[in-house]
């Protein structure tokens, strides 16, 4: 099995010498991660300059490159240079991904961008309390994540955030409850004024969902899929407004006003 790993911390990340190691129990790795942090990058991809690739030698025992490019990037000139790729592990990122923060994550995008190449892609984040996060004592736990999701063998895409000190592991859903996101005001020594954009969470957590999970130190893994299609919502506009597709269909205005 061909394992490509990348992050969105960069290359010289702990995280990601961590991931490579656990992965290399199950597969020949080959490393291709951005040669900056591009946290909180998004889904983001070059399009305006060409991307490049150089041989990295300090990660003991991987073949390892840097890339002048996002997450996204990196998997996908990872997988077009190795050919047939099997699996795509995104991390271990310094920092969770839960709940909203998905929707700003690299180490997502990096697994999201798999799936898109039809290559399934999983994302492991731990947070990080101090120091750097324990990787050695985390080594097991992430083999054991693996290994169970190789057991189940069609997921496409997978979240997954451990905790320090997992006690156990859930299967869970994204949160999804509204955060906090306010702009801080503040000023440079220049006295120039900056501002800072905060997430803070306004609401509990339901206790079936990622950030639940980790707060009560269990092992949080969320499948997840790229249709952000409201489905039933879809329905009931189909049901409610049938007509607009056939008049779009034929090639004339819908007689309808679209409501909202
Ligand atoms: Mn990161």
């Amino acid at each position: 099995m061909r394992i490509l790993v990348s992050n969105d911390d960069g290359i010289y990340s702990p995280g990601l010498a961590a991931l490579a190691r656990a992965a290399s129990r199950f597969g020949d790795v080959r490393i291709v991660a951005p040669d900056v942090e591009q946290s909180s990058a998004g889904h983001a991809i070059t399009h305006s300059k060409p991307l490049w690739y150089r041989r990295v030698r300090t990660i003991k025992d991987f073949e390892a490159y840097r890339v002048n490019g996002t997450p996204a990037d990196c998997v996908a000139l990872g997988a077009f240079q190795w050919g047939k790729v099997d699996l795509v592990l995104s991390g271990i990122n310094l920092g969770p991904n839960l709940g909203n923060g998905i929707w700003h994550s690299g180490t997502l995008a990096a697994a999201k961008q798999a799936l898109l190449l039809g290559i399934p892609g999983i994302a492991l984040s731990t947070p990080v309390v101090s120091d750097e996060p324990d990787f050695a004592a985390l080594e097991p736990h992430v083999a054991e994540v693996l290994r169970l999701l190789f057991s189940e063998h069609r997921l496409p895409l997978v979240n997954v955030n451990l905790p320090p000190t997992p006690r156990g592991m859930r299967w869970t859903r994204q949160a999804v409850e509204r955060y906090d996101g306010k702009v801080v005001p503040g000023e440079d020594p220049m006295g120039r004024k900056h501002f800072w954009f905060t997430v803070e969470p306004l609401e509990e957590n339901a206790e079936d969902t990622d950030l639940w999970a980790m707060e009560n130190d269990f092992i949080s893994i969320t499948p997840l899929r790229l249709d952000l299609t409201d489905h039933r919502e879809l329905e009931r506009l189909r049901t409610s407004n049938p007509f607009v597709a056939a008049d779009v269909a034929n090639g004339t205005p819908p007689k309808k006003a679209a409501r909202g």
